[in-house]
């Protein structure tokens, strides 16, 4: 997947592991300095999919310089993530027009 030309590789794995989040539930891990990111594979469809657009906002955020704090990540993550669901259900619903 490119993310502002850098050419990030997505794992799926079941096994996600982050020292700093010990006992928490861990969705995704992005690692910007070897463009690489993790979904925990151990969850369901939409866990997934929110933690891949929530990893490439982190991605962008830090390739960019971006600075946005966690919360704003989180927000425009689900609504990224909406947007992406409706434009999916447009293209269902145009077909059987
Ligand atoms: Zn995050």
């Amino acid at each position: 997947m490119d993310v502002l030309g850098y050419k990030y590789s997505i794992r799926y794995s079941d096994e996600l592991k982050d020292d700093d989040v010990p006992d928490g539930i861990l969705f995704g891990k992005c690692e910007t300095s070897k463009w690489q990111i993790d979904i925990n594979s151990a969850y369901d469809r939409i866990n997934q999919e929110t933690a891949l657009v929530h990893e490439v906002i982190e991605a962008i955020n830090s390739h960019a310089g971006l600075e946005l704090n966690h919360q704003t990540i989180c927000i425009l993550e689900a609504t990224i993530y909406n947007m992406i669901k409706q434009l999916e259900s447009n293209e269902d619903t145009q077909g059987q027009c």
